[in-house]
């Protein structure tokens, strides 16, 4: 009872139905507070960016949409994310106060025990930037940073597929990226930089220079910013492509169904390693073109094993471009409602 009577205080739990207490009798039916706090989240890609203030069953109470430029750097953009975020919180009758936790999802590897980017090549200027420092003048809420295809897998996996113990995500946009669940847990790798589809090398004969370095990376020929530089002045940035490709303009869907073709051949290789239960694709350059998802799939189907693909399922995402602040959002309130930190809470 005693326990009990932390939580109440806390407000992460209340009396619930009919066993309202009343004439100073204890109540002995309790819920979950799910308006106990918030969680803000924000799912920044190289191009564009989706925030959310949401409850503690992840769903959103308000939300912005916004094109960015990542490459401007973490104090700009992070500094921009902040404002919106208050105006968000004013928007759904909260302020700081009544954050719980902070969750960002980033387009490039990043060490989730610091919060450390870590060499994105698609970000520079990000490399070891401390980002949840930089909320500290606001809060001091636990900030959680991860990969944004990463916190996609989540998301979907929590809300669409739950039984699915094993699950590959990939984030098919400006560049590439893919998220793992193995064993119903998401897979980070030693340094954070698991699942990093993007950097599977498919042509190493095309002379095509990824930002990494190497040469025939996936990201470097078969995502949106490789796309845009092949197309040139007819579509200078990833989102001009997602717009052509929309417009079904003939040369911009015939680069977006090539790339499903690649991403293909490179998940291909992802499912004999892993042998998932299940293959979902999302990102603004899979939704834009729906013969990109059938390349994806005659590909995958046809270049793995049949061991590896007579169960396997494949799908277009089922939450779309909310996949990433719900997989986010989640993945706050499993921190901070993690049973050792409510016990620290309880002393
Ligand atoms: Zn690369």
């Amino acid at each position: 009872m005693q326990r009990l009577a932390v939580l109440t205080d806390a407000g992460l739990v209340i009396p619930a139905g009919d066993a309202q207490s009343s004439g100073g009798r204890p109540a002995s039916r309790f819920a979950f507070n799910e308006a106990a706090g918030v969680v803000v989240v924000g799912d920044l890609g190289q191009t564009g960016c989706h925030l959310a203030v949401c409850d503690l069953r992840a769903r959103p109470l308000a939300e912005h949409t916004a094109p960015l430029l990542i490459a401007q750097g973490p104090d700009v953009i992070l500094g921009w994310v902040k404002e919106r975020f208050a105006e968000l919180l004013a928007q759904s009758g909260h302020d700081w106060a009544d954050v719980l936790g902070i969750c960002i999802g980033l387009p490039g590897p990043v060490d989730f025990e610091t919060g450390r980017p870590i060499n994105p090549p698609a970000m520079p200027g990000w490399d070891a930037a401390d980002v949840p420092s930089m909320f500290a003048e606001v809060t001091s809420c636990p900030v959680l940073v991860d990969n944004d295809a990463r916190i996609m897998a989540v998301g979907e996996h929590r809300v669409a597929r739950r039984g699915d113990r094993h699950m590959i995500f990939v984030k098919i946009g400006s560049g590439i990226g893919a998220g793992v669940i193995i064993d119903g847990e998401v897979l980070r790798g030693e340094r954070g930089a698991a699942g990093d589809i993007g950097h599977f090398v498919v042509e190493p004969d095309s002379g095509e220079v990824c930002r990494c370095g190497n040469i025939g990376c996936l990201d470097a020929v078969a995502g949106g910013w490789a796309i845009a530089r092949r197309m040139g002045d007819a579509a200078p940035t990833p989102p001009d492509v997602v717009r052509l490709a929309l417009e079904g303009d003939l040369e911009a869907t015939g680069h977006v169904r090539r790339s499903g073709r690649l991403v293909g051949a490179a998940l291909a290789n992802a499912v004999n390693l892993l042998n998932p239960t299940s293959v979902v694709i999302g990102g603004k350059l899979a939704e834009a073109d729906e013969q990109v998802f059938a390349a994806v799939r005659e590909v995958v189907y046809s270049n793995s094993t049949p061991i590896a693909s007579r169960y396997l399922d494949i799908s277009m995402t089922e939450l779309g471009h909310m996949a990433g602040i719900v997989g986010a959002a989640h993945m706050t309130i499993d921190h901070v409602l993690d049973p050792e930190r409510v016990a620290s809470l309880l002393g």
